[in-house]
């Protein structure tokens, strides 16, 4: 097998996902009988390297999330590989699993929906060192709360408070100091400033870049809006319908798209000049179901310069430059990930 798809030659990564895969079964009828299968998760491969950020980015709809969880292990993946250190951590045991939690983390898109509105927020993050027992007991764990606390910009005297007394950014940074608490290698954050202003995003874009610089923390940064990882990702990887379409640097996937979905979703970028805009295509049409996936190259149905091979053969993931991973029919390239062009 080749190397992830997205993992920089010389590192030894952090996290390596080969061939994940998750189906979920459609139930139909009195008898809920399995009538098909969403392949939500399809064949991806990536990886993360130490203090790295990768963002994956997509539609909803387009498995993002579902990889993450995956990866996570709090949906269990239909086929694949999770290495977490040369850990593989399907094949952990419970408790062990447990452990290695300490390292993952998670940050979700809804700071209000994923803190408990009747715990006070020292209490939230104070949790999970409670769980691992860290520090000598209580007052110990209060003092490392009120540093978390103090880290991502918030008052410490503020711990006694509930999560409906802050705002949405105050609360996203609550959730940053709650999965910063077990000094994670690895924080999963889903769409962690999508439910935020643009002027609040940017701030706690900011918080998460200086604690990976403090803490070499790398990140997997979920995203269905390629203007908000331009900033905080090294490398970027584009998925659609449950596959990976692109994968690459970040500048060089802002400078240098070759995926017609990339270019479309870099297109509906909005920006402030007037002429440039005009030039803008949208995207056309909806996501289609991921219960019934086009035929082909998933993205034909959509696809601006689609050929008549699109609607047949599947373009395989291709490395083009070094680095620069792309499935397209009509992107040259040298060879597949194996050598050869599927
Ligand atoms: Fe478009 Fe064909 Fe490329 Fe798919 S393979 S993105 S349909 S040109």
């Amino acid at each position: 097998m080749t190397r992830a798809a997205t993992t920089p030659a010389a590192e030894r990564p952090l996290l390596e996902v080969r061939r994940l895969a998750k189906h979920f079964p459609v139930r139909r009828g009195v008898l809920s009988r399995v009538s098909g299968w969403v392949r939500a998760v399809d064949d991806v491969s990536l990886s993360i390297a130490p203090g790295e950020t990768l963002a994956l980015v997509g539609e909803s709809g387009s498995g993002k999330t579902t990889t993450g969880r995956c990866i996570l292990r709090l949906l269990e993946p239909t086929a694949g590989e999770v290495r977490f250190d040369g850990v593989d951590l399907l094949a952990l045991p419970p408790r062990e699993m447990r452990r290695m939690r300490r390292q993952i983390q998670v940050i979700f898109q809804d700071p209000y929906s994923s803190l408990n509105p009747r715990m006070r927020i020292g209490t939230i993050v104070r949790e999970p060192l409670d769980i691992h027992r860290i520090g000598s007991g209580r007052r110990e764990r209060d003092e490392m709360v009120a540093r978390l606390l103090q880290r991502v910009g918030l008052d410490p005297a503020m711990m006694r408070r509930y999560p409906h007394e802050f705002s949405g950014g105050q609360r996203q940074r609550i959730g940053v100091a709650r999965a910063l608490a077990l000094r994670p290698r690895l924080i999963v954050a889903d769409e962690p400033v999508s439910a935020l202003d643009v002027s609040v995003q940017a701030q706690v874009i900011n918080l998460l870049i200086d604690l990976q610089e403090e803490f070499h923390i790398a990140y997997l940064f979920i995203a269905h809006d390629l203007a908000v990882v331009e900033r905080i990702a090294d490398r970027v990887a584009v998925m659609y319908l449950g596959k990976l379409v692109e994968v690459a640097a970040t500048a060089e996937m802002f400078k240098n798209p070759l995926h017609p979905y990339t270019k479309a979703l870099l297109q509906a970028i909005p920006v402030p000049d007037p002429a440039r805009a005009r030039e803008r295509e949208a995207l056309r049409g909806d996501l289609p179901s991921p219960a019934d996936p086009p035929p082909g190259c998933r993205f034909h149905t959509r696809c601006p310069v689609v050929i008549e091979v699109c609607r047949k053969v599947e373009p395989p993931l291709v490395e083009v430059t070094p680095g620069h991973w792309a499935a397209c029919h009509l992107v040259p390239g040298p060879g597949g990930p194996d050598g050869r062009r599927g």
